[in-house]
């Protein structure tokens, strides 16, 4: 799969992708990054990308040439590329939107900064408008990375344990059982004796009944999500 970024901030963004397990991803060939620096597209001879807004106002909008720009250039022919555009004004990013994202071939991020971007150029390039959260960031780089990084862990090799993307919080509508590492005994506190009673099914039961406890207690409205979901009603 292939991700590209368009962004006033390459740097930002490359550190993060060639970091942990998504840069060996990409050594490895399983996900590819592509970085485009918008302001490299920028027809104004000062290398600006952004101006006043109409009607007045504060900040500053990203203008649309050199973006539309940027994105004309990875783009295939004939063929759209689903474009991504990070905003708070978009529908909120989910374990769900990450695995039906996934099953894309490629993806392009537009990051905007400042005010955002003039809205033409939206309208022509972005399919769809996505927010990580109720609250306003300086810029998209780190929602796009946020996004990035729970879309390409789904992908086939990119985690050593394709196990571990099933089992995790949001993977079945509930959070993820507590984990224990050695040494058995830290801080006074031992592990549950469960986990080293070597019987799987007790195993399997106890991490589903804490799952659901936890659920209950942290997210209660997952947990009645769930419940109302798996529930049988029984004539
Ligand atoms: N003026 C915009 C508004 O009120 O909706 C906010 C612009 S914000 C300062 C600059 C950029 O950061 C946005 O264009 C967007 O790309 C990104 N951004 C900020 N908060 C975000 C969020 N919660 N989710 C996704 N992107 C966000």
């Amino acid at each position: 799969m292939k991700f590209h970024i368009l962004t006033l901030f390459p740097d930002m963004v490359d550190t993060c992708l060639q970091t942990s397990i998504l840069g060996r991803a990409a050594d490895n060939g399983c996900i590819s990054f592509h970085t485009v620096n918008i302001r490299d597209y920028t027809l104004d001879k000062h290398k600006k990308v952004d101006d006043y807004t109409y009607g007045g106002g504060a900040g500053m909008v990203m203008q649309a040439q050199p973006v539309y720009d940027a994105w004309k250039s990875v783009q295939k022919d004939g063929e759209r590329i689903r474009t991504v555009y990070v905003t708070p004004q978009g529908r909120t990013f989910t374990q769900e939107i990450a695995r039906e994202m996934a099953g894309e071939e490629e993806l392009i991020f537009l990051c905007g900064h400042y005010e955002g971007v003039d809205e033409r150029v939206l309208e022509e390039t972005v399919t769809d408008y996505i927010s990580i959260g109720d609250y306003v960031l300086t810029g998209g780089e780190l929602p796009a990375m946020v996004m990035v990084d729970a879309i390409a862990r789904l992908v086939p090799g990119v985690l050593h344990n394709a196990e571990s993307a099933q089992t995790e919080s949001f993977q079945n509508g509930l959070l993820e059982y507590p984990q224990y590492s050695r040494p058995f005994c830290w801080n006074g506190k031992e592990v549950p004796e469960v986990l080293v009673s070597g019987d799987h099914k007790k195993i399997e039961k106890w991490r589903q009944e804490q799952s659901m406890a936890r659920t209950k207690e942290r997210r209660p409205d997952l947990y009645e999500k769930y419940i109302s979901e798996n529930t049988c009603i029984c004539k």
